[in-house]
């Protein structure tokens, strides 16, 4: 039997994924969606989120997740549980091989697989995430309004969160685990010259102390002496990088060296013709929920393009 070819298959559902779906499907284009292993995506495990626009009393993550879903159901999206174990994008119509073995033939694919924020790995991390452990200053910065945060990293992330909090926070530490930063030499400088900013180097967090409730400090080693320190603290943002979830495409797409899918200037077009990309997958810049949503929009009106100029 011919295996049915569908027209537009997008993975992952994070807001780009749902947004593309909302397209696709409005634009009668019968959108397959690929839900991925964690459905709803980074949101999922978002509490308050205050700067969607349109929610002026704010939304929790799982509530805007699971209406952005509905929205895409109104308009016939198909929902398939799993996540993609194999892509051959060698020729087209593309082929997918999911975890459960079934194969989907796609004319065009968008990938909205996200990315994750790397934690530390520490279960004290697990046990307060969302209760003062946060990986995303943009999204959690205002809830520390005069008080006393720790940001751990020495990346240009790390310099960018720890600046962002100021505008917040009464003070913000700095802690990497060697002597010198890795970030850009201008970002390293901006953090060093705030007033608000302290820097502790060469040391590892040890544990994220709390009152079971929430965070009330942070547990270091000192890297050259092994002494533990405890200091006070209300919140530890932890911003070591993220990963983004494009390993399934290596070889078959253009890949930055941070391992973020290359797109074309102003579209979401990937280095193969009829596969696009759009949301964290993508930017390592922005990394909202806004500029995702707006992304997943923009592939859906370029796979659109494509499947009109294909036929
Ligand atoms: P990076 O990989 O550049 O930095 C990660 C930092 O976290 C490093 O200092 C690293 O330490 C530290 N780290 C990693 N794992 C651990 C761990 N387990 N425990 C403690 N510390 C750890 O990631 P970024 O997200 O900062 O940046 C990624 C890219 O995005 C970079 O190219 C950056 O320039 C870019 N970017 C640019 C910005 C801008 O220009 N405004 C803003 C943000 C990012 P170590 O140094 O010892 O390896």
């Amino acid at each position: 039997m011919e295996k049915e070819i569908r027209d537009v298959v997008i993975i992952g559902t994070g807001p780009a994924g749902y947004t593309a779906a909302i397209y696709t499907g409005r634009a009668n284009l019968k959108p397959l969606v690929i839900e991925g292993v964690q459905p709803g995506g980074q949101l999922m495990i978002t509490t308050e989120i205050e700067n969607f626009p349109g929610f002026p009393e704010g939304i929790n993550g799982p509530e805007l997740m699971s209406r952005m879903r509905q929205q895409a159901e109104r308009f016939n999206a198909e929902f398939a549980y799993g996540s993609v174990v194999e892509a051959d994008l060698s020729r087209s119509p593309f082929s997918l091989t999911l975890d459960d073995g079934r194969e989907i033939v796609t004319r065009s694919l968008i990938i909205a697989t996200g990315a994750n924020a790397k934690w530390l790995g520490i279960a004290s991390e697990d046990q307060y995430r969302g209760r003062g452990v946060s990986a995303c200053a943009t999204c959690d910065g205002f809830f520390f309004k005069e008080c006393s945060v720790f940001v751990v990293g020495g990346g240009d992330t790390a310099m960018e969160e720890a600046l962002y909090l100021t505008k917040f926070a009464s003070k913000v530490t700095l802690v990497h685990r060697r002597e010198e930063f890795r970030a850009s030499k201008i970002m390293s400088l901006r953090a060093g010259k705030n007033p608000k900013i302290a820097t502790i180097l060469n040391v590892v967090v040890e544990e994220i102390l709390g009152d079971g409730h929430k965070v009330t400090g942070i547990r270091l080693k000192d890297l050259r002496t092994g002494e533990f320190i405890d200091h006070l603290c209300d919140g530890v943002f932890v911003a070591i990088g993220h990963a983004p979830n494009a390993g399934l495409f290596s070889g078959q797409l253009a890949i930055d060296d941070y391992g973020y899918i290359e797109t074309k200037k102003s579209s979401t077009e990937t280095s193969v013709q009829g596969v696009f990309a759009c949301g964290d997958v993508q930017d390592y810049t922005y990394r909202q929920a806004v500029t995702a949503v707006g992304s997943g929009c923009m592939a859906a009106v370029d796979a659109e393009r494509f499947l009109e100029s294909i036929r």
